[in-house]
């Protein structure tokens, strides 16, 4: 059986008891439905994880017994910015979902000229809330020790110009170039940008071209809002990232 993977935002000591609060305790209780004496792993995005025993749970507090430290070492030595227009909410859990799965280490939606997705200011912290734990519950799943940040929506004026990463990619359907013509650099960080359901503008694309960003084709066929990325993501990370060679790591 597949031991639960709960990532536990407080700092864990090896060999000592931990107490978790009610949020922590409701996971277990109600959602695993773990009693005492079952194992878990702990990881506090900090790099590693922790194999712990359940000693005492109740509604309001769960305590484990740390009984190892594992330094599981499974993020990519690359690190990954994508920056997506906002889509529509479920699209956007999905991807969030998933680029978190592919290794991306921090992403920042975007407003854009055809996007026509509006979140009200009021509204804004509790939707980042929300997609930070989707973040969490993919690293969870799929046992990364680092947990990606995602920022606050801004336009894309904002987000471009303080970028500094080694390589800086917008997906563009209109391009033929394709990824692999530019595999052999030496790349640690990637900045990716990806249009909305309508698309980018002329004018958008011309101001990445400014910000040296370079125009890479998919293929012929165009995907999806949330499909783009995540077929971009496959390929950086074989490129420049999972398995590039060992000269290209940090
Ligand atoms: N109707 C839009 C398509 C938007 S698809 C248009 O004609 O431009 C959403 C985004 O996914 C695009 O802005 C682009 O960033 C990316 N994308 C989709 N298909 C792609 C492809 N074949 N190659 C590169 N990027 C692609």
């Amino acid at each position: 059986m597949r031991i639960p993977r709960i990532y536990i935002n407080q700092s864990i000591a090896f060999n000592e008891c931990f107490t978790a609060g009610s949020t922590v305790a409701h996971y277990v209780n109600t959602v695993l439905r773990m009693k005492v004496g079952r194992q878990v792993i702990l990881f506090n995005g900090h790099g590693g994880e922790y194999s712990a025993t359940i000693v005492d749970s109740n509604k309001k507090t769960v305590s484990f017994e740390i009984d190892n430290f594992n330094d599981v070492q499974l993020e990519s030595p690359l690190s990954i910015e994508l920056a997506c227009c906002l889509i529509k909410s479920d699209r956007m859990d999905w991807l969030l979902q998933k680029a978190t799965e592919l290794g991306v280490t921090s992403f920042v939606p975007l407003f854009s000229e055809c996007t026509d997705i509006k979140i009200p200011q009021n509204r804004l912290k509790k939707k980042v809330d929300h997609w930070q734990q989707v973040v969490v519950s993919a690293c969870e799943q799929s046992g990364r020790t680092h947990i990606p940040t995602v920022a606050s929506p801004r336009g894309l004026n904002a987000w471009i110009e303080p970028i500094k990463v080694d390589k800086k990619i917008i997906l563009h359907p209109y391009e033929a170039q394709s990824l692999d013509s530019t595999s052999n650099e030496n790349i640690h960080s990637v900045a990716l940008l990806v249009g909305p359901e309508g698309g980018l503008t002329d004018e958008e694309v011309a101001l990445a071209h400014r910000y040296s960003f370079c125009s890479i084709s998919l293929g012929p066929r165009i995907l999806r809002a949330e499909t783009a990325p995540l077929a971009a993501l496959s390929i950086i990370q074989h490129e420049f990232g999972d398995f590039s060679s060992p000269q290209a790591s940090p």
